[in-house]
């Protein structure tokens, strides 16, 4: 059963309580600019709780000695009931976030899928045996960190958490989630679903809070053993500043601004189609955006063209509609943000194609933007360069392998991108030349849940997904056995 009343409590040691000082804040609905629950602020007192909690459960060893079989029985357990209740989940998340119900509901089927596949996982982390020069065996242990806190953004609440939780538990970690405080409401379902599976108490652990206070004291606490974070480059760096005295292990998911280079033999019945959802999916809340376009001077009014009808072609409205396409920003505040853009964008000397004001009407009362096409750009442009965050394109055009190489290297993100063309091997040459940690070739997909995902350059350190997350989660300890 799903409900919004179970805000204003933190999960610690497998029990809901109210903060230390009973305070709470309010979770406003993005499309209707209402308050949909309150949450607890967790007071530092709650932080350290909750890492005593996660300390305890893990030192008990129930889950973190547990056979690997035995947890992933419960992570499959976890991912079976994320499935029966992904209907209220995803309405849950749509409402939260803002999203249209139905990527809400692939993602809340994504996030079972995260835990069915790291179920599997978590009886595949193996250790090696090494040649050693020595007369001896020589092997190595994979073993659990211990108590990680889990740090996740707005803009996919359940997906993020997900990606974290899971490869944490599968290792045998005890986790302590601090969800967003605009969007906490799965994750705390989360930690009842944990339970409700068999999770051991104390081994997940929600907490609700300000960033700069709860999200502060959980970064800079002495008992937790490792931090994985997803958000903003400035708020990376404020957690390595955190983590730093004690050496705590630090993995950073953070923001991009992704390229899309599209060349002259490029197919644009599917290229132009693949601009637009690339950058207006989730209101263009994705740090995979595909948000600076790069086109070959010989197609760029074809393909501006194309990409500014489907982005007026897009449905914008309630999120609960199952015909809606894009939902509101994630709060008025980061609308004003976005809409400051479009103004630089405009005084930069960039042409508006398309979008660019915030829709009246019914949709008034909510953070909607219009989607908003910029083409004729140049990439040394405020809005070719930063990370906007919002539904707002940048098109850039090139005119060779070259120039465009320089170009879209040009930025200090390096997140993902796409490459469209029928030369197999200029794909090739751009895949390996360009820097960024994910790429698609004639795709706009970034994600896959068996694969490594991360950032080069200020978008991040270290890869989450597939089986490389598992090396986030483990130490690993080389035993030398003498066999003289
Ligand atoms: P923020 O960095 O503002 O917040 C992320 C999380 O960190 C929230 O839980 C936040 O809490 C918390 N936080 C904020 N300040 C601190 C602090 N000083 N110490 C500890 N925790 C803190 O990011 P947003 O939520 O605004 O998310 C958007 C950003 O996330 C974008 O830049 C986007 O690119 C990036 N992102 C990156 C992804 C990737 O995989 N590379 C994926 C998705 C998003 P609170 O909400 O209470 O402020």
């Amino acid at each position: 059963m799903v409900t919004v009343d179970r805000p204003g409590r933190l999960l610690i040691g497998g029990t809901w309580r109210s903060g230390q000082d009973e305070k709470t804040f309010e979770i406003i609905e993005p499309a209707t600019s209402e308050v949909m629950a309150t949450a607890a602020v967790a007071s530092p007192a709650d932080v350290d709780a909750a890492v005593r909690a996660a300390r305890g459960a893990f030192e008990g060893g129930a889950w973190s000695e547990a056979p690997a079989s035995a947890r992933a029985k419960v992570l499959y357990r976890i991912a079976e009931l994320i499935r029966s209740e992904a209907d209220q989940l995803a309405t849950l998340e749509a409402r939260n976030a803002g999203k249209p119900i139905r990527d809400a509901r692939d993602e809340v089927l994504g996030a079972a899928q995260c835990f069915e596949y790291y179920a599997g996982a978590a009886t595949r982390i193996f250790g090696e045996t090494i040649p050693v020069s020595a007369p001896g065996l020589d092997f190595t242990l994979r073993e659990p960190v211990g108590v990680v806190a889990l740090i996740v953004p707005w803009n996919f609440p359940l997906t993020i958490a997900s990606w974290k939780v899971a490869p944490a538990l599968a290792a045998g970690n005890a986790a302590i989630l601090k969800p967003a405080s605009y969007t906490p409401l799965t994750a705390l379902e989360l930690g009842r679903i944990a339970l409700e599976a068999g999770l051991p108490e104390g081994v997940l652990n929600v907490i609700t809070g300000p960033g700069s206070t709860t999200g502060n004291a959980l970064a800079g606490h002495p008992g937790v053993d490792k931090i994985a974070f997803t958000g903003e480059t400035l708020t990376g760096v404020s957690i390595l500043q955190q983590a730093a005295p004690n050496i705590t292990r630090v993995s950073l998911e953070l923001g991009g601004k992704s390229p899309n280079i599209i060349f002259a033999d490029a197919d644009l019945e599917k290229a132009a189609p693949a601009a637009v959802n690339s950058v207006f999916g989730n209101a263009g809340q994705d740090c995979c955006a595909r948000s600076r376009a790069f086109v070959h001077r010989s197609i760029a009014e074809e393909f501006d063209q194309r990409v500014a009808a489907g982005a007026r072609k897009l449905t914008m409205g309630d999120p609960l509609d199952a015909r809606t396409e894009i939902g509101p920003l994630i709060s008025m505040k980061q609308r004003e943000r976005v809409q400051g853009y479009i103004q630089v964008g405009r005084q930069e000397g960039a042409r508006l194609l398309a979008g660019g004001s915030a829709p009246g009407g019914h949709l008034a009362a909510g953070s909607f933007l219009e989607p908003t096409v910029f083409d004729r750009a140049e990439n040394g442009m405020r809005i070719a360069q930063e990370e906007i965050f919002g539904p707002v394109l940048t098109i850039i055009p090139f005119a060779d392998e070259d120039e465009v190489l320089r170009l879209v290297n040009d930025t200090p993100y390096g997140l993902s991108g796409s490459i469209w063309t029928r030369d197999i091997g200029r794909a090739l040459r751009m895949a390996r030349g360009v820097k960024t940690g994910v790429l698609s070739i004639n795709s706009s997909r970034s994600v896959h849940q068996e694969a490594p995902f991360g950032g080069y350059k200020r978008s991040g350190i270290g890869r989450e997904l597939g089986m490389h997350a598992l090396q986030l989660y483990t130490e690993v300890k080389n035993v030398f056995v003498s066999l003289e």
